[in-house]
């Protein structure tokens, strides 16, 4: 089931004084997001991720289409019911967002302030959640005491306090240090795996959508220009602007300038092979070359893992005689793509 349901939705932005040009950050998006999903939105600045967040959680509204969220098309909501719908979606920001002038404890029960729960009520899930983020000892302290991967768990406990059933994270690690982003990836993995919860990551980094998403929409300039399983979409992107983000990440395909590097260091032919999954037997494909006399070198490349399964380039440098190398290179392209630039 969608929880999260865009149906051909626009967002375009009046004319500022400025320039006098109308801006089109949303594009015709219709997306699907199911109950469960950790679904990753990556494009580059400007792409469209922020607004497409902040139409879904109704800070804005659309100026065309339909928006469904829990069975709901807010784009038809009055203000008043709106604020109900916002109860149930959590957010957590790049910048924390916490009030400084608050201990961790009062900002986790701040949302619970504002929808109105008792105080005993209040007091008892703020417990519950600082001992779910593992900070139960900073109850008492203010943010500015905090590291940022401690204030990003406050901002989690925070988002997670009315018991949303969906969490949005607007580049909320892009502000940490790797092992600290790490750290709270591991956290939101839990807040989904545990509570159930859909988890909607907006980012840049394709790092963070590599170590947690499932699903995948790559933006381009206010489009959805590409979607699937990140393993499909990493291991064969479709978009010319998905395949440039991917191989930010996905290293191993030689640029023009690293070839001619590896050309003037190795003798021999320059080789890529791609693996992907299972479907590609690396003992086969060396085999063959064995077999053939043909004597190899990797001198390039790497095999990555994308939630459990292998995917990765190896370039090789080829040593023999042009026609077994081109025999053999034959046999291996029914095995997987090879791609030689002479
Ligand atoms: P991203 O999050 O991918 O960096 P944004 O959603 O922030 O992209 O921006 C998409 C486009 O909409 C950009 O061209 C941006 O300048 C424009 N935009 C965003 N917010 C506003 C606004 N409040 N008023 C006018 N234009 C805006």
């Amino acid at each position: 089931m969608a929880v999260v349901s865009l149906r051909n939705v626009g967002k375009v932005y009046p004319p500022t004084a400025k320039d006098g040009a109308s801006v089109t950050a949303i594009d015709a998006v219709s997306l699907d997001v199911e109950a469960g999903d950790i679904y990753g939105i990556i494009g580059y600045s400007g792409a469209g991720k922020s607004t497409l967040v902040r139409l879904v959680n109704a800070l804005e509204r659309s100026t065309s289409g339909e928006i469904w969220v829990n069975g709901q098309n807010i784009a038809a909501l009055r203000e008043r019911e709106l604020r109900r719908v916002r109860l149930g979606i959590g957010m957590i920001f790049q910048q924390f967002n916490l009030l400084g002038s608050r201990t961790v404890a009062r900002n986790v029960a701040y949302p619970l302030e504002v929808a109105g729960y008792p105080k005993e009520q209040r007091a008892a899930r703020v417990a519950e959640l600082l001992d779910f983020v593992g900070l139960s000892d900073k109850a008492g302290s203010f943010p500015d005491q905090l590291s940022g991967g401690q204030k990003q768990r406050v901002g989690i406990a925070r988002a997670l306090a009315t018991q949303p059933s969906i969490l949005l994270a607007d580049e909320a690690t892009s502000a940490l240090d790797p092992e600290t982003t790490h750290e709270v990836l591991a956290l939101l993995k839990r807040v989904n795996a545990e509570f159930g919860v859909t988890i909607i990551v907006i980012t840049h980094e394709m790092d963070v959508i590599q170590t947690i998403a499932t699903k995948v929409a790559v933006m381009d300039q206010g489009r959805v220009i590409e979607r699937g399983p990140v393993f499909d979409v990493f291991s064969n992107p479709q978009a010319a602007a998905s395949a440039r983000f991917v191989s930010t990440v996905v290293k191993g395909v030689p640029s023009a300038a690293e070839l001619a590097v590896l050309r003037e260091r190795h003798a021999g032919r320059i080789v890529t092979l791609t693996f992907r999954d299972s479907a590609v037997d690396q003992k086969a494909v060396f085999g063959e070359l064995s077999t053939a006399g043909v004597a190899f070198e990797v001198v390039y490349g790497g095999i990555n893992e994308i939630q459990g399964r292998p995917f990765g380039h190896l370039t090789l440098a080829l040593t023999g005689a042009d026609a077994v190398i081109d025999q053999v290179l034959d046999h291996i392209r029914t095995l997987t793509t090879v791609t030689e630039v002479r």
